[in-house]
């Protein structure tokens, strides 16, 4: 059996606790220089071994002329290293804020408090912390047999361990750094030639080198135009799957059961370039010439269409958010950038691939897809035009159907969301807070002002959210699972693998236990994450009569607008924030003992003569009476009126809007 070299496995010295190994001296987190004799430790033989050396090298050096590393595995390494570069938070090159200390373990942007409450659970971040233990470490490094096998054996302490210590650079956890350095290695494998006659040369998309330098060229993107240009480029796409699809039957949602079934064919099938994804977001590492309508075929094939926004530049400057850059520096008109981009031939695109489409299309057309020619079908007596796909959607998988005893009943279906878009800008501006609350406590004597307005400048525009992004994504998707955990007995899932879509019979006390609910989960996930317009993570609730089109509520859920939506059809349609359904859970539950008649009146008011200004006149002229409605409207949220009493008929057991 030919071993193969894992990736993955170059920064397993992170996990060692070098305080409780003091007597072996060891620095740095590799073990390159590590005396193995003197410790009567077996060197490893594996070819992972050679990926301790990828501090050792220097990119400026011909792989040629190398020293200590077997010929065979140079290449390994030299892709390793650019691996590394391209995965990692914030780039090397930035200078570190010294003094800013070390943290233990990983920093969660979203949830500061993660690693102290995970070790007041017990858990620890470092894996080796024996004379024992540093011997099973090389003894890994030898018999791992391959990076899942390793990702998942070491799991519990990856996730603790942050990629850097050293802060700010400590927001990522080894886990996903390592996880993303391994699946670029070996996309720029598979895509590399390597030479070995004469000279040892490799060449990705028809261009050779014999330097990590002149592989990723400099990392400037801007200044004067002298750029050290870099031989290699390769692509980030983020893919957004969407579908012109609009269910006329509660089958048709089978649709959705497709999507997630073609997901998850195209991650296992493409799981490398795959960084991250969620249900309907994938974003991609690509070379040059992988074709992205090759790629996804299959979802073309069954009607989805693929919106893209795809960045090609050096590996030099090459990240995930660089097209926000780009986008912002185009808006803002910032031509030394876009001079210093446009010689590094850097592109961004916004595309999007379609399904292949008939030239002219003769009516009926299918009343699902709206794509393909209908063909006539009567079901209960309903006559409905349908495409074969659509019709083969629909009558294949699980199908759902509501309880009998939901008949002639409101109920409420729910979605949680996850705005990938939302997700990088909030990211951006939660690290930029977290670097202005470092620097601030940064001692000035020993940095001036002026350099520490620059260090600010520098890691702000070098912060990479990749890792972060697929942190984040993870601890949804955890997120979610745990909701239902918890909410099993109150709301049924209509996908039963599939975590972000519910439906549950309507009441007050329902909705209430509901948003409950997902307070309580999102609490314990994104303590730190605000939500309100800006968050990533949202909860939309369509509350409807059963009868209900289906469709109408997946087009509201398309597009989330707050924290949390609320939609009573016909009747209204608000918007939340975290603190606001805190706060008005709390004191309308107070109201309710005290003065529900009176809120009772207001509602009723208000359907009268649907005006604020009344409503609001009342509730002053009531506010010694009845001060919980009273403060509600002044507290610091400022709520309006329409938006308390919206919110308290929703979350009232016995309102007229429970009857159909
Ligand atoms: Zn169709």
């Amino acid at each position: 059996m030919t071993r193969e070299f894992i990736a993955e496995l170059h920064d397993i010295g992170k996990l060692v606790d070098k305080n409780s190994l003091k007597s072996h001296s060891l620095s740095g987190h590799t073990f390159e220089d590590f005396d193995f004799s003197k410790h009567n430790i077996t060197k490893p033989s594996s070819p992972s071994w050679w990926g301790q050396y990828h501090h050792k090298i220097v990119i400026h050096e011909d792989i040629n002329s190398w020293k200590d590393i077997d010929c065979t595995y140079k290449p390994d390494v030299f892709l390793l290293i650019i691996a590394d570069h391209l995965a990692s938070s914030i780039s090397r090159a930035t200078p570190q804020l010294k003094n800013a200390g070390e943290s233990e373990g990983v920093l969660k942007l979203w949830n500061y408090e993660f690693y102290k409450n995970e070790k007041n659970r017990g858990k620890y971040w470092a894996a080796f912390k024996s004379k024992e233990d540093l011997k099973k470490l090389f003894e890994i490094i030898d018999i791992v047999s391959s990076p899942e096998d390793f990702l998942s054996q070491y799991h519990k302490h990856l996730i603790l361990t942050p990629e850097d210590k050293s802060k700010p650079r400590n927001i990522t956890s080894l886990y996903t750094h390592i996880e993303l350095v391994g699946k670029i290695y070996r996309v720029l494998k598979r895509h590399c030639e390597i030479k070995t006659e004469n000279v040892l040369e490799l060449k990705l998309n028809g261009e050779a080198v014999k330097k990590i330098k002149d592989a990723e060229g400099s990392n400037r993107t801007e200044g004067n135009q002298n750029i050290d240009k870099g031989k290699w480029q390769a692509r980030f796409v983020k893919c957004y799957i969407k579908y012109p699809h609009s269910f006329v039957r509660l089958q048709d949602i089978n649709l959705i059961v497709k999507r997630n079934k073609l997901a998850e064919g195209f991650v296992a099938k493409y799981k490398d370039y795959v960084m991250f994804h969620t249900f309907d977001f994938i974003s991609l590492f690509l070379p040059i010439g992988k074709e992205l309508k090759e790629m996804f075929k299959d979802f073309l094939d069954n009607g989805f269409f693929i919106e893209y926004i795809e960045t090609i530049a050096d590996l030099g400057i090459l990240r995930s958010n660089l097209d926000i850059k780009i986008i912002r520096a185009r808006k803002n008109n910032k031509s030394d950038i876009i001079k210093v981009l446009n010689s590094r031939n850097t592109r961004v695109y916004r595309k999007i691939l379609l399904p292949e489409m008939l030239d002219k299309i003769v009516p009926p057309i299918c009343d699902i897809c709206q794509i393909n020619p209908g063909k006539e079908r009567m079901k209960e007596n309903i006559k409905e035009w349908i495409c074969d796909k659509c019709y083969e959607v629909r009558e294949s998988g699980e199908s759902f159907e509501y309880p009998d005893e939901w008949q002639e009943n409101k109920i409420v279906w729910f979605k949680f969301n996850l705005n990938t878009e939302k997700l990088e800008n909030w990211l951006q501006k939660a690290f930029e807070k977290y670097v202005d609350t470092l620097l601030k406590n940064i001692n000035s004597e020993e940095i001036n002002n002026k350099k520490k307005a620059e260090l600010k400048e520098k890691l702000k525009n070098e912060f990479r959210s990749l890792a972060c992004q697929s942190d984040f994504v993870t601890d949804y998707k955890n997120m979610i699972k745990a909701f239902w955990e918890k909410a099993n007995g109150l709301a049924k899932k209509p996908i039963s693998n599939y975590d972000e879509l519910g439906v549950f019979l309507y009441s007050g006390e329902n909705v209430k236990k509901i948003l409950e609910t997902f307070l309580e989960v999102y609490n314990d996930y994104f303590p730190d994450c605000e939500g309100d317009a800006q968050s990533p993570v949202s909860l939309s609730l369509s509350i409807s009569n059963i009868k209900y089109p289906i469709r109408e509520h997946f087009r509201y859920f398309e597009n989330p607008k707050g924290f949390l939506d609320i939609r009573s059809h016909n009747v209204f349609e608000n918007t939340y924030t975290k603190e606001e359904i805190k706060w008005l859970m709390d004191k309308l539950s107070e109201t309710e003992r005290d003065s529900s008649h009176f809120l009772h009146k207001l509602i009723g008011l208000y359907d009268g003569l649907n005006s604020e200004v009344n409503i609001t006149v009342e509730i002053l002229n009531n506010k010694d009476r009845y001060p919980a409605i009273y403060n509600s409207m002044y507290s610091k949220f400022a709520t309006s009126p329409e938006k308390i009493l919206n919110f308290s008929r929703i979350i009232e057991e016995k309102d007229e809007i429970n009857k159909a």
